[in-house]
């Protein structure tokens, strides 16, 4: 017995350790990415922090804990509280921990095709197509980007900093997320090419380094070639395991994610390919 208690706060002890050390490697940070437009880092998750004179614009509060800090660390660019609260899209590691914002106030706002509440957050506004906002000398233009990856995608484009924060659908010189969920993947390329009609200079992801517009015309391109290249080769005969091989999208080994997602891509496209019936 006493062997057992000791076993189980050896255990809650490692448990407590494990946390611990979780907590210590979260990155976070506020960075500036032009004029009153800044990046807040969580890990691998960024949001957009627009400082306005009549309160502060957030873009995805990625979960409670990211917004608690960003909440509690607000006052190192601004003495005003988040006014407002909008949602890239409803995607839960982009969309939890909002009530932080809206439990003190802000006002939320999502696209039309978001679920009634995104993690017990009421959504108070919602658009169909575009959205514009003036908040406070700024304009924020909420651009819906059809069904692709999610069907409630926006993009928000601050002026006059001419910043687009773009979430899931391309980012700078970085491959797609693994196997691309189970996304209809036509729509995400008709995607991006939605974000290609946009006017902005600046291309600020929610995943990865910042970049400048023409890489989203970039990134629609390799989703382009890696269909062409995994159709022909179903097309052809080849399995996916050989595909998985010889598909090798070498022009784009100095991408982020390269070597860790290239193959999960080749997959996800063959089985989009395939469960759309496009593979012959
Ligand atoms: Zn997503």
């Amino acid at each position: 017995m006493l062997n057992l208690i000791i076993r189980g706060a050896a255990l809650t002890l490692m448990c407590l350790v494990a946390t611990t050390g979780f907590a210590q490697e979260t990155k976070r940070s506020i960075t500036k990415v032009a004029g009153d437009v800044y990046r807040f880092q969580n890990n691998f998750h960024f949001s957009l922090v627009t400082v306005t004179d009549a309160g502060v614009v957030v873009v995805d509060p990625i979960n409670k804990e990211a917004s608690t800090w960003l909440k509690d660390n607000l006052s190192s660019i601004s003495d005003k509280p988040v006014t407002h609260l909008i949602y890239s899209h409803s995607h839960l590691d982009h969309a939890s921990g909002g009530a932080v914002y809206a439990d003190a106030g802000a006002r939320v706002i999502a696209h039309g095709n978001a679920p009634e509440a995104i993690d017990g957050v009421a959504i108070d506004e919602r658009f169909d197509d575009t959205r514009n906002m003036q908040i406070g000398g700024k304009t924020f233009e909420l651009t819906w980007l059809g069904e692709g990856h999610g069907k409630d995608l926006i993009t928000v484009v601050v002026r006059p900093e001419n910043v687009a924060f773009i979430t899931d659908a391309a980012s700078p010189k970085r491959l797609p997320f693994r196997n691309m969920g189970r996304s209809n993947i036509d729509g995400w390329i008709n995607q991006i090419k939605k974000i290609e009609t946009l006017d902005f200079d600046i291309f600020a992801p929610a995943h990865g380094r910042i970049g400048v517009k023409s890489d989203a015309a970039d990134a629609r391109i390799y989703m382009e070639k890696l269909r062409e290249r995994v159709l022909a080769g179903l097309k052809a005969g080849k399995s996916v395991d050989e595909l998985a091989t010889s598909v090798q999208m070498e022009e784009y080994k100095d991408w982020q994610q390269y070597g860790g997602w290239r193959e999960l891509n080749v997959r996800g496209m063959a089985r989009f390919l395939k469960d759309s019936g496009q593979a012959g």
